[in-house]
This record gives structure tokens, sequence and C-alpha cells, in this order.
């Protein structure tokens, strides 16, 4: 009897163990197609730190209020600490007091958004354009004059002085 529940135990590993596995594969190789810039896994890893990984590859997100530009207010050109690809423009950030640096605009071709389904929300993720890295989600209640709100991770962007 007890050998029977650890046969059944064994079994159910197994398998929540490959689920885990294909959503992992699937994740990089959306992530790895169609995008100008291409890296394997390793060498994501070899060129980021731990925590730009966690975020820009494996689409994680910082803890609010703790991003090096959230209160970050000088004039230049944000751009993606992925591949360089500059994303935003000075001028474009707003501070929306969600903790996040935010923007209501991005720099044209500069990004691309998909539709997220995780967490049991529905949202928009925006994705740089050049090497498909994860920055953050857009959201409609930001100002005007085009009413977005790209809500973007401080550790997915470097900055460049003008
Ligand atoms: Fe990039």
């Amino acid at each position: 009897m007890k050998r029977n529940i650890l046969v059944v135990l064994l079994f159910w590993l197994l398998i929540l163990q490959a689920c885990g596995q294909n959503k992992e594969n699937q994740t990089a190789k959306k992530m790895g197609k169609n995008f100008e810039v291409k890296k394997t896994e390793q060498e994501w890893q070899h060129c980021l730190s731990p925590e730009q990984y966690r975020v820009l590859r494996l689409k994680g997100t910082e803890r609010a209020f703790t991003g090096k530009f959230y209160k970050h207010n000088e004039k230049g050109i944000y751009i993606c600490a992925g591949c360089g690809n500059e994303l935003f423009k000075s001028e474009t950030k707003f501070d929306s007091g969600t903790g996040w640096p935010s923007y209501y605009d991005a720099i044209p071709g500069a990004v691309v958004l998909e539709t997220d389904y995780s967490y049991g929300m529905i949202r928009t993720e925006v994705l740089c354009a050049k090497c498909g890295g994860h920055l953050g989600h857009v959201f409609d209640d930001g100002p005007q004059p085009t009413g977005l709100r790209y809500c973007i991770n401080s550790v997915s962007l470097d900055f460049k002085k003008q």
C-alpha cells in the first residue's frame, strides 16, 4: 500500500517537472526568435547581473520603490540594459507614484507589445524590439498626449546622459 502511494507521488513529481521544463523552453524559444540580438541563455546569464537576468530574460519584476531610475530626473535617453537599444526619452518620463519609472511614450520602433496572461490578469507586456528583453507593462491610465503609462523596471534600463 505504502509503495503504491510512493509510486503515484513519484509519477506526479515527474509530470510536474516535465511541465515546468516545457514552460521554460517555450519562454526561451519565444524570446530567442525574430529578434535582432540573439544570445543563448548561458550568454545572457554571463553578460547580465542575476537581477537583470531575472527581470529581462525571465520576465520578473523588481520591487516597487527600489529601482535606481524611479526618482531619476536627468536629461537623456533610457536604453535597454540587455542590448543598448534606445527606448525612452527623459522628456516622456513622469512621476506615476507607482514605484517604477514611468513614461507616456516610447521611442518609435523601440519596443514591441505582447498580451500577457500571467498571474490571472490580462496585461500588455513591453519588450525591447531588438533583444526581446522584458521591460515592463503598458497601461492606458497615463497622462496626455498619449494617455499611456509605460511601467518599466529600472533594472531593465541604463541611461545615456545628454
Ligand atoms: Fe534590448
